[in-house]
């Protein structure tokens, strides 16, 4: 049995076009091709991708194959292009093939790999390079070596070639400039694939970051680019979670494990059904806020599990059973993230199942 007062996450559909409408105007002639890895960053890769359709995307990316294989399940007759950033990894070839997925290539064993999964046949394929992030994709010398024995790519078609920025939520970040100058020549290289490059916060660099497609996952969901909120990104993602008691805390006692927080003066206070379980991360405490009633609200003392505490004096409203914004339009996501020292990315992948979901 689900309490309707058992903490929710909303899931607000609308904004989630409105942030792929701002998007695409930042891409403008671009593709927008979203990234629904990790369950689209928590909020459901099914229903998500189903509201990307209808905004006209045809592009997805996800991280995992089982990812990939369960997305192109829910599109049915969709055909979308599902783009694999692990790539072609060991043993996953015919998995890859059966849910018609493309793989992003990311080393020169994976392109031989996937050439030859095509064996007779020709198959699709992306390319990954490598611009300075070390972390997937062909290092220049690698991509030398490729070109220069081009039978390794015999059976494949080359259709796309990416690469991602470490530092492109830091604008005047040096590496910006320098991944875009070593994309740039890599890719003059390879004049018959399409390029694809920016991120959510690299769309925000400037035209020369659009290449022919882009790969927005956060400010999708509702983070801004530089890791606080940016007024062209809406809150898609609401939790609340209900009052449990109200209580009054003396001067000089203490709230919670710990005994970390001490009442400086009778304090108010609300218990809160909702812990690092469902998400809220333990770190929160001591910067992290809530928005109940009109107003911003201080955590107080650690949370635990399943309840934290939050200051409720001189406010009213606060009874058993009123529910309090934990993320949202009031409480965005960047700053409860900042707040308990981490972004907005983990804090949308880290809310629990336990959460009621509901579409809106
Ligand atoms: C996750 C990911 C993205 C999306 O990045 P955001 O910062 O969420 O916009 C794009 N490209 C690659 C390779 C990724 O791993």
């Amino acid at each position: 049995m689900t309490d309707l007062h058992d903490a929710r996450l909303t899931i607000d559909l609308d904004a989630l076009a409105a942030n792929h409408a701002a998007l695409q105007a930042r891409a403008g002639d671009a593709e927008v091709a979203p990234a629904v890895k990790a369950n689209a960053y928590g909020l459901g890769a099914a229903r998500v991708a189903d509201r990307l359709w209808a905004e006209g995307v045809r592009s997805f990316y996800v991280a995992r194959l089982a990812e990939g294989v369960a997305l192109r399940a829910a599109l049915g007759d969709r055909e979308a292009a599902i783009y694999v950033l692990d790539g072609a990894t060991p043993g996953a070839g015919d998995a890859l093939e059966g849910a018609r997925l493309t793989p992003v290539l990311n080393s020169l064993p994976q392109i031989e790999a996937w050439n030859a999964q095509a064996r007779a046949g020709r198959l699709k394929a992306a390319l990954h390079l490598d611009t300075g992030m070390n972390r997937l994709g062909l290092r220049p010398e690698e991509l030398k070596v490729l070109l220069g024995a081009t039978d390794r790519l015999k059976r494949l078609d080359l259709e796309l070639v990416i690469s991602h920025l470490a530092c492109a939520d830091v604008p005047d970040h040096p590496m910006n400039t320098r991944q875009l100058e070593r994309f740039s020549e890599a890719v003059a290289q390879l004049p018959n694939a399409r390029k694809s490059f920016a991120n959510s916060a690299g769309l925000f660099l400037g035209e020369a970051y659009r290449f022919d497609q882009a790969r927005p996952g956060i400010s999708l969901y509702g983070g801004g680019p530089e890791g606080r909120p940016h007024p062209e990104i809406r809150a898609v993602a609401t939790v609340e979670a209900p009052i449990l008691q109200v209580r009054v805390v003396p001067r000089g006692e203490t709230v919670g494990y710990g005994a970390t927080w001490t009442a400086p003066d009778t304090t108010r206070i609300a218990i809160v059904g909702a812990g690092y379980a469902d998400g809220v991360p333990r770190a929160s405490h001591p910067k992290g806020q809530v928005w109940f009633d009109g107003a911003r609200r201080q955590m107080l003392g650690r949370v635990s599990m399943d309840l934290m505490a939050v200051d409720v004096t001189d406010c009213d409203a606060a009874r058993p059973g009123a529910m309090v914004e934990l993320l949202g339009s009031n409480m965005p996501i960047d700053d409860a993230a900042t707040a308990a020292g981490t972004t907005a990315y983990e804090l949308l992948t880290n809310i629990a199942p336990r959460a009621r979901r509901i579409y809106r």
